[in-house]
């Protein structure tokens, strides 16, 4: 079963932009870009306003994936083009919106206009959606060089956008994913501005997640920066194969979610994960060195270390990523930055340097500030106890059950 192991999301205004209209969501197993047009405030609005619908989910309704996709899109446009018609500072306004989801074992898409989403496996960087855009419709019906489209000034007209007209019709498509797969979601402002091959380069170069998404943005502020840039990168880790703690958490609503358990991924995991990802990174500026035989390499490599310090690295190592591991067994009940009770998962400690040992794992819609004193007082209390019995209490609150009983 598949799950999300570590995502990275950022949007940058743009060099030469002086408000942001793109807009992001990332809460495994959802992901999703939306790029505003419409001009002033409106289209950061339509961006908004496609994105929030993420927040509940998709639908339960027993039908595909693909159409569950497809009914949000279809939920994000009426909005749009509601607002868009009753009121005339938001009239004309759209967005484009990529959302992905993150199946057991695949992955699917929905898609309207020239947000992109690529995938890469193997060393290899593909893009798996078709920009919704004047130029690639003249690109598929031969009249334009994919060339002349990148220098092409109307490159960033889109032709399908939510927003721009009743019944918008989505692009939908799932495929098998697999475990170590990358997925860039991105808006135009970096593929305007970087060719698709460096984008790929400097994904798969990058040690990790926050420095590949970090080097894109940096790469489309210095190419001019004339667009709002953002990007949302994940990956993904078989947990049968992985042999994470994830793989403990088989429960209720993992059934449903399958990558839900794997939202915000703490710093102390992200590193512990990032270990796998850096042979790779490494490993082509290297090959030429190969060809040297294999016992000159060992004698250059560890050249002066004492076998009695690298034995206390690593089983401090061992220590370290056991207590991590162990920590995540346990749950907490606690506020979140936005002021509503939440159950955690792991220890509710800070480490120095800024790591957490815990992350959100629900958050439910109750304000901590709203709540009777006795409450308040086991919100803060941030006590530790078992997942069931964490949400159940929750689930209480939520209710009001916890007050009158
Ligand atoms: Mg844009």
């Amino acid at each position: 079963m598949l799950r999300v192991a570590e995502h990275f999301e950022r949007s940058d205004t743009g060099r030469q932009r002086r408000n942001n209209e793109d807009a992001y969501f990332a809460r495994s197993p959802l992901f999703a870009v939306a790029d505003g047009v419409g001009g002033a405030q409106a289209g950061e609005v339509a961006s908004h306003m496609a994105v929030e619908v993420l927040e509940q989910g998709l639908p339960d309704d027993g039908g595909s994936v693909e159409a569950r996709l497809g009914a949000r899109v279809a939920e994000a446009n009426a909005r749009i083009t509601e607002l868009g018609r009753r009121d005339d500072r938001h009239a004309g306004m759209g967005t484009t919106l990529t959302v992905a989801y993150v199946g057991e074992h695949d992955l699917s898409v929905a898609h309207v206009g020239d947000s992109r989403l690529y995938r890469l496996r193997d060393g290899s960087f593909e893009r798996l959606t078709d920009d919704h855009s004047l130029v690639e419709e003249l690109v598929r019906s031969g009249k334009l060089t994919p060339q002349e489209a990148d220098a092409h000034p109307q490159r960033s007209i889109v032709t399908r956008a939510l927003g721009s007209e009743a019944g918008v019709e989505p692009d939908t498509r799932t495929w098998p994913a697999r475990d170590g797969d990358v997925y860039l979601l991105c808006s135009d402002g970096l593929t305007s501005m970087v060719p698709e091959a460096r984008v790929g380069d400097v994904v798969a170069a990058a040690g990790s997640l926050s420095s590949a998404g970090r080097k894109l943005i940096d790469a489309a502020n210095d190419a001019g920066g004339r667009d709002n840039i953002t990007v949302v990168l994940f990956r993904l880790e078989d947990v049968a194969t992985g042999g994470s703690a994830a793989a403990q958490d088989t429960s209720e609503h993992t059934a449903v979610e399958p990558a839900a358990a794997a939202a915000e991924a703490p710093m102390a995991a992200t590193a512990a994960h990032e270990a796998p990802a850096a042979p790779a990174a490494r490993r082509s500026p290297r090959a030429p060195r190969r060809d040297r035989g294999a016992a000159g390499k060992r004698r250059r490599r560890l050249p002066r270390l004492p076998a009695g310090l690298v034995a206390v690295v690593v089983v401090l190592a061992i220590v370290l990523l056991g207590a991590y591991y162990a920590s995540q067994t346990v749950y907490f009940v606690g506020t979140s930055n936005d002021g509503f009770v939440s159950v955690y998962r792991g220890l509710p400690y800070d480490l120095p340097g800024g790591l957490s040992l815990y992350r959100v794992n629900y958050e439910s819609g109750v304000p901590v500030s709203g709540l009777p004193a006795a409450q308040k007082r086991i919100v803060t209390a941030n006590k530790l106890r078992s997942k069931n019995d964490a949400e159940d209490l929750v689930r209480r609150m939520e209710t009001g059950e916890l007050a009158s009983g």
